[in-house]
């Protein structure tokens, strides 16, 4: 093909990819407008998954008549005028991209009035170009609807996920902003239902509650305001509300919504010794800084920031947090839970044998073992972890919980498909309050949780009764469960969803580490996982047993 200029078109839509990458995108991109023009009200709906209607509606300044067209041109903004203005930045948007990325990839319409007009202006984009205008009008603020996302880029419309996986990031967002902007009333509705709505009280507190419940609320502590550079506020959870996966850190700089690996980290650390393996704390936390120490320019989406003085920044989070953490008087209560094997194995690959007078060295031990397990006879529990039992050739080391896992994760996937789940009711049936972004989730997908014997039913605004789970969580911490699986949802296709709700099940019912068994009960378990079908790895993909073979244990005593 010969060298030829990209039609303005393509090359619009081309860059609007960077901008816009999903409906949330959109979203993102619209409230930070509507933050940026000084509103106290931000109203945002949903209609399938942001591809049908995305409509935020803010009471900020406006755009004046004469310049509503020029918000669509690239590189139109009222935000900057020089290179210098960066170093000063206070605004969220700053490089003119969005509007007319997302007249590029869908249909665009805006309504909006500005205090010194009488009336306002209506302009209606299509294919990026304006396709009506007109007066029309409004109070003072500024309406944009936009719809048809992606009907044109069919590429684009592919790599979507569901609607209730767009959802719940289009409510994450929101969430987001939400206690990003305290003072700032807030209300999402999806499909025509009001998932979120906030006060615009301007205490964060209040934005947690709504965002993550009451009683996530009531464990959140205060950071001490510092007048060090940078300065903090914000609230961190106590290690007892803290989460399996890493979505519930939030990070603000000069009010910015952004993903930093760096102030993650500072987080994490100022936990260490807190939180029981594998989970992770919760936090909002505003960090405050000269514009010119922060470089917020150097992504598109503008959700990621260089710090001048990375350190500074890393150590002041690391302090504060640890600070409050340390003066908690409840923080004795959790316990690092860490999983050392306490017996001097040898390593796993055995050591070569030392080689004889003879030059003679003994053949290499069989291969790992076949997948099927031989009969073992238990002898004894190591650290109440460890299982220890002797099989036909050697010894067996078992990890308790990865095994109980790897029995009851098979368990459970078998008799969901033979439909014979155990599934105990509820003596009341139970409320469940979840998150806005949970909520997408759930709505939509707990019919397959009922495949588990989850019986749950919408019941109001981010409300659910749930009627019966299955057995084996009963006496579990069973809401934990079902958050922690809401969680999980967007990371993994329909296929893994189902497995994940088999992992999760069977992780939280099987045995713990540290738990004294009975003879009996260490019986029962290895006869079980003799019977599996994958005995040799947890449902995580961790090992659930080392087996040293005579052979090896002769070599290791050096008796070949
Ligand atoms: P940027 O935010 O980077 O300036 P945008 O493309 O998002 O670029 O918006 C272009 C311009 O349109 C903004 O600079 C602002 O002047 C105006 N604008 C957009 N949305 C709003 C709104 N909700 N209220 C008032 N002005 C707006
Ligand atoms: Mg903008």
């Amino acid at each position: 093909m010969p060298i030829k200029v990209l039609d303005p078109k393509v090359v619009a839509q081309i860059a609007a990819g960077e901008v816009v990458e999903r409906p949330a995108s959109v979203v993102k991109e619209l409230i930070e407008n509507s933050l940026d023009a000084g509103s106290s009200q931000i109203s945002i709906e949903i209609m399938g998954g942001g591809v049908s209607l995305i409509r935020v509606t803010d009471n900020g300044v406006g755009i004046p008549a004469a310049e509503v067209g020029l918000a669509f041109d690239r590189y139109a903004t009222s935000k900057i005028a020089s290179l210098d203005d960066l170093e000063s930045i206070q605004s969220l948007g700053f490089r003119g991209e969005a509007l007319p990325s997302i007249a590029a990839v869908a249909q665009v319409d805006v309504l909006t009035c500005t205090a010194g007009e009488g009336v306002g202006t209506y302009l209606s984009l299509k294919e990026g170009a304006i396709a009506a205008r007109r007066s029309q009008g409004r109070s003072q603020g500024t309406t944009v609807t936009v719809r048809n996302l992606f009907r044109k880029i069919p590429a684009r419309l592919k790599f979507l996920k569901s609607v209730a996986t767009e959802n719940s990031h289009i409510a994450n967002v929101v969430s987001q902003y939400a206690l990003a902007f305290p003072e700032v009333r807030f209300s999402l509705s999806i499909d025509g239902r009001v998932i979120l709505r906030t006060a615009g009280s301007g205490r964060l507190v209040d934005s947690i509650v709504e965002v993550y419940g009451a009683e996530v609320a009531e464990n959140m502590i205060e950071l001490k305001e510092t007048t060090l550079m940078p300065r903090l506020s914000g609230m961190v959870g106590l290690p007892k509300v803290s989460r399996t996966g890493r979505g519930y850190l939030s990070f603000f700089v000069n009010r910015r919504w952004v993903n930093s690996r760096l102030l993650a980290r500072a987080v994490e650390e100022a936990y260490h010794g807190l939180l029981l393996v594998g989970k992770h704390p919760m936090a909002v936390i505003n960090t405050w800084l000269p514009p010119a120490e922060v470089d917020v320019n150097i992504h598109p989406t503008k959700s990621e920031v260089k710090f001048r003085n990375e350190n500074a920044v890393f150590g002041a989070v690391h302090r504060a947090v640890r600070q409050v953490l340390t003066e908690q008087a409840t923080v004795p209560e959790a316990r690092a839970v860490t999983k050392e094997a306490i017996f001097p194995l040898p390593p796993r690959q055995p050591v070569p044998a030392p080689v004889t007078e003879v030059g003679y060295s003994p053949p290499t031990p069989p291969p790992t073992p076949a997948l099927a397990l031989p009969v073992l006879r238990v002898m004894g529990q190591l650290d109440n972890t460890y299982i220890i039992a002797e099989g036909p050739d050697g010894l067996y080391l078992i990890d308790q919980h990865a095994a109980h896992e790897r029995v009851l994760f098979e368990k459970v996937q078998n008799q969901r498909l033979k439909k014979e789940l155990e599934v105990q009711g509820l003596l009341e049936p139970m409320t469940l309050e979840v998150s806005p972004r949970q909520d997408a989730v759930l709505r939509a997908h707990y019919t397959d949780l009922a495949e588990f014997g989850f019986s749950i039913e919408p019941f109001g605004d981010r409300t659910f009764l749930v009627r019966a789970v299955p057995a084996l969580v009963y006496n579990k911490d069973w809401v934990g469960i079902i958050k922690e699986l809401l969680d999980s949802f967007s990371e993994v296709d329909k296929g893994g969803w189902v497995e994940a709700i088999a992992r999760t099940i069977a992780c939280h019912s099987a045995v713990r580490a540290g738990q004294a068994l009975a003879d009996a009960e260490m019986r029962e378990l290895i006869r079980q996982l003799e019977q599996s079908a994958n005995p040799h790895t947890c449902p995580h993909g961790r090992p659930t047993m080392i087996h040293l073979s005579s052979g090896q244990l002769k070599k290791e005593f050096g008796r070949t």
